[in-house]
């Protein structure tokens, strides 16, 4: 005699094979491994690097893979031996998707740079999905104070850009230069605002000045009308210029408008 029993199952955004595209299908709600937690996933960003994903670009990666590295959620079950995060618990999870914990870097305390980084969305399947599983090294708490769609985005484009300024030594009142003021760049300006620094914010064309000054930036410089590295020295010349366009033109432009002892830091890549 036959016995069918229900599958919980969950929709999924997939991509079956490099170039394929996005396919919406159904799968089997998966259940967290030892040391892992499931999370129901309210919110997850989208970030360029997911074309690493959707075209291949990056090697190694087994498809089906569901993208996304930027997710905001509730964890929904918790595996074996997993003792510090809870069910009904509000977390997210970004770029960094888990470390080894025993090769040399994480020794060292840089799991950042462990060799076997993992990686959500290239490495395991990340947000694109209704349930995720994810290990608890990848994990960080949300607060309450913030909603699933703002704290998504800050899990890699946040971070991005919150480190790079916060390690930056640039001090309250000195000119920092955001360029570009699209998913890195528009969070650089309001970090750099609320750290109090001088914000010059740098884009082609002045349709983006209104929306620059209105993140916090003290100044726009329309970088198609102007010398925007002629600009900054003209406001003292700047103490650190993050650059998130991801153009060599438009950074390699940009350099002379360092002052003395200024620092020069990429953090969109082309
Ligand atoms: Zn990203
Ligand atoms: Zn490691």
């Amino acid at each position: 005699m036959a016995t069918t029993v229900a599958v919980a199952t969950m929709k999924v955004a997939q991509i079956s094979k490099p170039g394929a595209g996005f396919q919406i299908v159904e799968r089997e709600i998966p259940e967290p491994g030892a040391g892992h937690v499931r999370i129901k996933v309210q919110a997850c960003g989208v970030c360029h690097s997911d074309v690493l994903t959707v075209e291949g670009y990056w090697p190694g990666i087994q498809y089906p893979r569901i993208p996304g590295h930027e997710v905001a959620g509730i964890i929904d079950e918790v595996g074996a031996g997993v003792s510090e995060w809870k069910r009904g618990q509000r977390v997210g999870v970004g770029w960094h998707g888990g470390q080894d914990g025993t090769c040399l870097a994480c020794r060292r305390g840089d799991f950042r740079n462990c060799r076997n980084l993992k990686i959500p969305g290239i490495s395991y399947d990340g947000g694109y999905q209704q349930y995720m599983v994810a290990p608890v090294e990848a994990l960080a708490a949300i607060p309450e104070s913030l909603g699933a769609a703002e704290a998504a985005p800050l899990l890699c484009a946040g971070i991005t850009t919150f480190n790079a300024l916060r390690h930056s030594g640039a001090f309250p009142g000195d000119l920092v230069a955001v360029l570009g003021i699209g998913g890195l760049g528009h969070l650089g300006i309001q970090f750099a605002n609320k750290f109090g620094y001088k914000v010059a914010a740098i884009s082609r064309g002045s349709e983006n000045a209104a929306l620059a000054k209105k993140l916090g930036a003290n100044v726009y410089i329309d970088s198609q009308s102007t010398n925007a590295a002629d600009a900054l020295q003209k406001l003292g010349g700047a103490k650190v210029i993050l650059a998130t366009a991801p153009s060599s033109k438009a950074m390699s432009e940009l350099i002379n408008g360092l002052g003395p002892n200024g620092k020069f830091m990429v953090v969109g890549a082309t």
